[in-house]
């Protein structure tokens, strides 16, 4: 094959690399609405890559007034939504504020260079925006990739194709310089821009396969969280806490304690019977919330059902315990219900344990502390057994 067809083949094999990805893209937005707001700025991304390429390589065939300005304002427009799309993904958070004024800023620019000659200066603003957009979008997917909090983290280094992509076009800047006989049409066979276009067309494949995996991946967590979460107060749910019961369990059996504390609303179907059902469950969310203050990262928060409540509390003795629950105990007593412009009364009983030598489950250590938390009922309720 001649050359200049070889670079002509590979433009052809990126824009359409970037074509079926803008459709994929789309299907996910539109049809599986996944991720629906990033996927459809990684439709745009693509889709303006592709219709970019495809002017650039039209120059000469049609007006210059098609094939020029509106070919290189399309190139920085697809880094900045792919910018936009990879900190919508990592941060939820779709910026499209610094984006459109990074196209807007570079297509000014654009608009005062003449469009005659060898349009060097050109590519430059191009590649020279396009780096810096992809080195941007590489810190932020790299800050919030590796600190993800919601449980799995996801690899920073998921970030890096970003990284090579601004590298690649501060390389093609650097080269405008560099070989400055050169111009800036990427349809000349030189050495560098045949090298270009393989790794351009090698990293619109990776990027576009790591940001769909990202998406996946959030959706795999969502699907995750419904299924250990309780729908009424966000808790976990029973089948979840007993899963961390049974792995705190193992753990204890290695050398770490831990202590449970079960909670039970007082007079609840009193509450139920009085103000209706809807004011029951607002008073299930209200002690879930007073309570949250009270619990560490590593502690987990399990509904048992109905208005019964266990926190799982790792590395702690039942003194430990026993400030905890004290603490909750107040808290709940001090945060009545408002309904119907009347404040309730709520409380709680607590009873405490925690895991000991005989304990061959963590079945054994749950019912103890519900018999730790019936002893409560009997003394009067509001207080902590232990
Ligand atoms: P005690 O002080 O002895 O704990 O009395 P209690 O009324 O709280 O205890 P009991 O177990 O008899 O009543 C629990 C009530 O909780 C019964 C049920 O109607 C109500 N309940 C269970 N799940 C829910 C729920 O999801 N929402 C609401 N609103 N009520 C619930
Ligand atoms: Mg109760
Ligand atoms: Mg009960």
């Amino acid at each position: 094959m001649s050359a200049p067809s070889q670079t002509l083949t590979l433009l052809a094999g990126i824009i359409a690399v970037a074509g079926v990805s803008t459709v994929v893209w789309l299907a996910l937005a539109m049809v599986a609405r996944i991720a629906p707001r990033a996927s459809l700025t990684m439709a745009g991304a693509n889709g303006a890559a592709a219709l970019s390429l495809a002017l650039h390589a039209l120059r000469g065939g049609l007006p210059d007034g098609l094939t020029h300005w509106p070919a290189d304002v399309l190139a920085v427009a697809s880094f900045a939504l792919l910018g936009a799309a990879v900190a919508a993904i990592t941060t939820r958070h779709l910026p499209w504020k610094p984006s459109a004024a990074a196209v807007a800023a570079a297509a000014l620019v654009l608009l005062m260079l003449p469009y005659d000659g060898d349009l060097r200066w050109q590519g430059r603003v191009v590649s020279g925006t396009a780096a810096v957009l992809m080195l941007a979008a590489g810190m932020t997917a790299w800050r919030h990739l590796g600190g993800a909090t919601d449980g799995r983290r996801t690899p920073a280094p998921l970030a890096l194709p970003l990284f090579l992509i601004a590298l690649l076009m501060a390389l093609r800047g650097a080269d405008s310089f560099l070989h400055p006989g050169n111009t800036a049409d990427i349809r000349l066979p030189s050495g560098f821009n045949l090298a270009f276009l393989w790794a351009a067309l090698a990293l619109t494949l990776l990027q576009n396969a790591t940001l769909s995996f990202l998406v996946l991946m959030r959706l795999i967590r969502r699907i995750e969280r419904l299924l250990e979460r309780d729908p009424l107060t966000d808790t976990l749910n029973r089948r979840a806490f007993d899963q961390a019961l049974d792995y705190a369990h193992a753990w204890f059996k290695r050398g770490r304690g831990y202590a449970l504390v079960m909670i039970d609303m007082d007079r609840f179907k009193q509450l139920n019977d009085t103000l209706g059902h809807a004011a029951g469950d607002t008073a299930l969310r209200l002690m879930v919330h007073e309570l949250q203050p009270c619990l560490r990262e590593v502690d987990r928060f399990g509904r048992l059902g109905g208005e019964e409540f266990c926190v799982l509390l790792p590395d702690t003795d039942i003194a430990g315990a026993a400030l905890v629950a004290e603490r909750m105990r107040a808290l709940v007593h001090a945060a009545p219900l408002r309904w119907l412009e009347q404040d309730w009364p709520l409380s709680a009983s607590f009873g405490i344990t925690e895991a000991e030598r005989g304990d061959a489950s963590s079945d054994a250590v749950l019912a103890r502390a519900d018999a730790a938390m019936y002893r409560a009922k009997g003394q009067g309720r509001n207080v902590v057994q232990a």
